[in-house]
């Protein structure tokens, strides 16, 4: 069921992951069975770590649902189960998708135990393929040259240079590739490295005398991914190490694909003879995409995650959130949330109504939600999942009423969209608290004072 265990599997990831099968029962029995299916049972206990419990979910949709409905519930049952006050993390798994989170990664059909590298092994997640990547003018030049590569490593253009701004899709190909490259031959060596892991574990072998096998296994590739390659701009000991690696690989007829935020002339701070050789390929670029591209990727989303949405919405969202296709998955998400807890389908009602509580002009200009927690437990110094837990103990009370103060005051959001927000709160209990606390700043002029810098804190400019 979980990934094969490496050397690295500590105690306490067995006790949790021995303890999975129970907290499962018992939050499950809480919730209509095919909610529990959809969600609870792609949930994967990763880590116990220092009395936080890493839990994997595949995607954001799942963070978001898991937060806002069973969040606690499963922390209760994992403390139940461990004997022990546990709190609890989510991320989204690392296999399936964000692939910056792993050290040097090796990619694979079958996950397998990195030996030089303890921390990780990889294989490329289900989400990003070529037949799921949306094409359009925009990006019709890198997505070509993405297949071509995959489809003859190091034949056609070495190296590939995929460049543009964050969140179109430059991530989606390199796994495109490798991941077209392992169903060829789940045995070609493929190497995917974001820049940032390169410097790292240079850094690393450097300390630790051992730059040798490092160089060892980073040229014993047969195609190699590197990504976000404009981290390294002024960082001369890593450019030099990369440099030599590329020539390695390049004269071994290896192929070498990199992707940037920005062309390789408009890298000041990297060395002219790397820049050059990142131009001695296909520079191709990534622009932003157009409407209909943008609301055809949405509905390919909306399809793969099971979200109905129709045509009209899709179009709506394209035209009127602003931002990277990240941005635009996220706004997806939280409409599917919200119709979720609704248990409402997704409407252009519902839609108009979220782009203007999160996406409108005066929305963008408020600080989120996220913001009014993290100013709140620092000033408490209570943690953010205390905050929207449910323990009513006298100070973690008082912070989580502050909070919901500061939302309704800063956020203008309905009681209920409140409530959610809170953990799935009646919406009652969080306009008793907001009482409660215009109660006491009005009774109290040093706690008054208190709400009034933290509402400052959040809104410099309002008075
Ligand atoms: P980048 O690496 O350029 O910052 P990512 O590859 O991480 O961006 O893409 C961000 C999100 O947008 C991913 O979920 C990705 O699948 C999606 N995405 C971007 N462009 C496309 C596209 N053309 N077709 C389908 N999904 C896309
Ligand atoms: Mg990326």
């Amino acid at each position: 069921m979980y990934d094969q265990l490496t050397f690295e599997t500590r105690e306490d990831d067995l006790r949790l992951r021995g303890c999975w099968e129970n907290v499962l029962k018992k939050v499950s029995a809480l919730m209509a069975p095919k909610m529990a299916e959809r969600f609870l049972h792609r949930i994967r206990p990763a880590e116990l770590r220092d009395g936080v419990a890493i839990l994997e979910v595949p995607n954001s949709f799942n963070v978001e649902w898991i937060r806002s409905r069973c969040l606690s519930d499963l922390q209760r049952a994992i403390s139940e189960e461990l004997g022990e006050t546990v709190l609890v993390e989510l991320r989204i798994n690392a296999t399936a998708r964000r692939p910056e989170v792993t050290a040097i990664t090796e990619l694979r059909a079958q996950p397998v135990v990195v030996e030089r590298s303890a921390r990780c092994s990889f294989e490329p997640g289900d989400r990003y393929r070529f037949d799921n990547f949306v094409t359009g003018q925009s990006n019709r030049l890198a997505f070509a040259g993405a297949k071509a590569v995959a489809s003859d490593p190091g034949k056609k253009y070495n190296p590939l240079f995929i460049y543009g701004p964050s969140g179109l899709g430059k991530t989606h190909l390199l796994h495109s590739i490798a991941r077209e490259v392992l169903q060829r031959d789940p045995n070609f060596p493929v190497v995917y490295i974001s820049a940032q892991q390169f410097a790292e574990e240079l850094i690393s072998s450097l300390q630790q005398g051992k730059i040798e096998p490092f160089r060892r296994a980073q040229r014993s590739v047969g195609i190699w991914l590197v990504d976000d390659i404009q981290f390294i701009a002024g960082k001369d000991r890593t450019q030099e190490e990369l440099f030599y690696t590329f020539n390695h690989l390049h004269q071994t007829g290896k192929q070498i694909v990199l992707c940037s935020d920005r062309p390789p002339r408009e890298l000041h701070l990297m060395d002219e003879r790397l820049r050059s050789r990142f131009e001695s390929g296909l520079v191709a670029d990534i622009q932003w995409p157009d409407t209909e591209t943008r609301s055809a990727i949405l509905l390919n989303k909306a399809h793969e995650e099971g979200v109905p949405l129709t045509t009209q919405v899709a179009l709506y969202l394209a035209e009127h959130v602003p931002g990277n296709i990240r941005n635009l998955e996220g706004a997806m998400t939280k409409l599917a949330v919200q119709s979720s807890l609704n248990n409402h389908e997704i409407s252009m009602d519902l839609a108009q109504e979220m782009v203007e509580l999160h996406y409108s002009k005066a929305a963008l200009a408020r600080p989120s939600f996220t913001q009014i927690l993290d100013v709140v437990s620092k000033f408490y110094r209570i943690p953010v999942e205390d905050i929207r837990g449910t323990s009513r103990k006298a100070p973690i009370a008082l912070a989580r009423h502050v909070a919901v103060y500061l939302t309704r005051e800063v956020t203008q959001g309905s009681w209920k969209h409140i409530g959610h927000q809170f953990g799935d709160r009646d919406h009652t209990s969080m306009m008793h608290a907001y009482e409660k606390i215009s109660k006491m700043a009005g009774g109290d002029r040093d706690f008054a004072n208190v709400v009034r810098s933290l509402l400052r804190n959040l809104n410099p400019d309002g008075q």
